[in-house]
């Protein structure tokens, strides 16, 4: 059964990385076909909207996006289109795995975790104000629900279950914050027991944050509220080698998108040296997503093979391969 995706090849290295990546889904032989539409700057310049209905559309119908990065270009009417796509369709969770790979520069050699992010609650809802007129106070306000909580909970065990995790941690503010991140906290306890085959235990974002430095290969898949991580899903892409190796999902009850976290970096961009890791890995999730969890995996395989021997690797990484050649140098590992 092949399944249909909607692919947005993105603008500045988004086209070169989507074309690697694809290339290697299909070398994988994944199922997919591709329905390829246009956003951002792209298409601005061919349609006049950065976010046309018909890309909306298509992404309703095939419920599975895999999206290059996008340039939003000021004044256009977005603040983000990600975010704007994220809204659209109410993309609460915001999965970010960290995965360490021999060969590149980063501090620690055994890292495998996610982070599933809370995306639509708590203290990004932009609900704040200056409230005194010598601009000397102001306030915010986070809210959360018990049924946000719950639906961004379940899914971090769920998760865990389908790629065969073996334990659940909520990072939270409890002991201070007793409201808002006391309620996840509850909540998250409250779901932990009907998942009786995943370990699960809480932790305090500070101590967290220190655990995740010192030691950070006790932790497998980490829940936590909107804020919290955004810290903390940036600083475990630190541990392993920064944005350059780091993809994301973001999904909801009716669509999921699949993303590279970094930008479109117009300052390599036709030069054909882009560095395809990232996307590719957003790809690697989204097998998953589809339960194609043995070819993501190959695919992880595969691409820590090829940076671990440095073969063909781009210069991002300290090779000499273009995007072309990692490409073919993970492409044959595949076959
Ligand atoms: P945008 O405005 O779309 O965010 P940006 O220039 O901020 O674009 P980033 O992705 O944030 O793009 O890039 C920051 C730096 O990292 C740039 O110097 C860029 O060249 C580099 N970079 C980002 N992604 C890659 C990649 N996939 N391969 C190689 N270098 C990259
Ligand atoms: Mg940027």
């Amino acid at each position: 059964m092949t399944q249909r995706i909607t692919v947005i090849r993105g603008d500045g290295i988004g086209p070169e990385i989507m074309k690697s990546t694809l290339r290697v889904l299909d070398t994988l032989d994944a199922g997919l076909e591709y329905d390829f539409q246009l956003a951002g700057v792209a298409a601005q310049e061919e349609t006049g909207e950065l976010l046309p209905q018909a890309t909306l559309d298509s992404i309703t119908e095939n419920r599975i996006a895999l999206k290059a990065p996008l340039t939003t270009p000021v004044g256009g009417g977005f603040k983000s289109l990600n975010v704007a796509l994220r809204k659209h369709f109410d993309l609460f969770a915001n999965v970010r795995p960290a995965i360490s790979f021999k060969g590149t520069k980063s501090r620690y050699e055994n890292i495998d975790l996610i982070t599933v992010r809370e995306n639509t609650e708590g203290a990004y809802l932009g609900e704040g104000a200056w409230t005194a007129p010598d601009g000397s106070r102001a306030e915010s306000k986070m809210v959360v629900t018990r049924a946000g909580c719950e639906r961004v909970v379940r899914f971090a065990f769920d998760l865990a279950r389908r790629v065969g995790r073996k334990k659940v941690t909520a990072v939270h503010k409890a002991n201070i914050l007793k409201d808002v991140t006391g309620m996840f906290l509850n909540v998250a306890r409250d779901v932990a027991e009907e998942y009786p085959d995943i370990e699960f235990n809480d932790l305090i974002v500070d101590n967290a944050c220190m655990q995740l430095v010192m030691r950070p290969e006790q932790f497998d898949v980490i829940v936590t509220t909107n804020l919290f991580g955004d810290i903390i899903s940036d600083l475990c892409a630190g541990l392993v080698g920064g944005l350059g190796l780091a993809p994301g999902a973001n999904i909801g009850k009716d669509v999921a998108m699949f993303e590279a976290v970094h930008g479109s970096a117009p300052d390599i961009a036709g030069k054909g040296i882009a560095n395809p890791c990232a996307l590719l890995l957003a790809a690697a999730q989204m097998l998953d997503h589809l339960d194609q969890s043995d070819k993501a995996q190959r695919l992880r395989q595969a691409i820590a093979e090829v940076i671990a021997e440095g073969d063909r690797t781009t210069p991002d990484l300290g090779g000499s391969g273009n995007t072309e050649q990692f490409t073919d140098a993970i492409c044959e590992r595949l076959v």
